[in-house]
């Protein structure tokens, strides 16, 4: 199981961030002891004094495929949910200035929650789908994938030509504005619309 993840896919995060806005989906990954499943809680590792939350998107990979035809695109993904990209910033940003690979930022153990899955309406693949992330019951993020840089289509197309995509990967499809910085005691709640489907505690 290979879990993708997009960075920079709103314009308003990249903003947020200082970066540029990319031309083509810039992809990293994730290994699979990266994921915090079942409402588990997340500690905060003692390698970094600053861990943000990123709510995004995140779709599940239905069947085999590589190479993907285009026309056939929607029917390799059938269930999404709400997950967080936990990112090690203070660690990220010093990689950065050193243009080095960002994997201990990114990567580390239980770095990538998700939320319970629920299957894609049509609309939904229609790329209609909001999505929101509380923080101790205040809303801090609050997006809606028509805003996109790059659709779930084209993220799934562009990933195909150098990856084989396997029934069960994951990708998280990039964060809007609004990440920040988790504290101990912190409650995150991700949901879909109106239904929750993430709850995850800081510790
Ligand atoms: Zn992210």
């Amino acid at each position: 199981m290979k879990i993708f993840c997009i960075g920079r896919n709103y314009i308003d995060h990249a903003k947020e961030l200082n970066n540029p806005v990319p031309a083509e989906p810039m992809i990293f990954m994730k290994p699979p002891t990266a994921l915090l499943r079942n409402g588990k809680p997340f500690y905060i590792p003692g390698f970094s004094n600053e861990i943000h939350y990123e709510g995004e998107l995140v779709v599940k990979i239905a069947k085999n495929g590589k190479h993907i035809d285009p026309k056939f695109v929607k029917s390799y993904y059938n269930e999404v949910t709400i997950g967080l990209d936990f990112t090690a910033r203070d660690i990220q940003k010093k990689l950065k200035e050193k243009g080095h690979p960002w994997e201990i930022a990114k990567g580390f153990d239980f770095s990538a929650a998700v939320g319970k899955w629920i299957e894609f309406t049509d609309e939904m693949k229609q790329n209609e789908i909001l999505f929101s992330l509380k923080k101790n019951k205040q809303t801090v993020q609050l997006g809606n994938s028509r805003d996109m840089i790059f659709s779930i289509d084209e993220i799934i197309l562009y990933i195909s030509k150098f990856f084989k995509l396997q029934a069960g990967d994951l990708i998280y499809t990039g964060t809007p504005a609004g990440v920040g910085k988790v504290e101990k005691g912190d409650v995150l709640e991700g949901f879909i619309g109106e239904e929750q489907l993430l709850y995850c505690e800081i510790r």
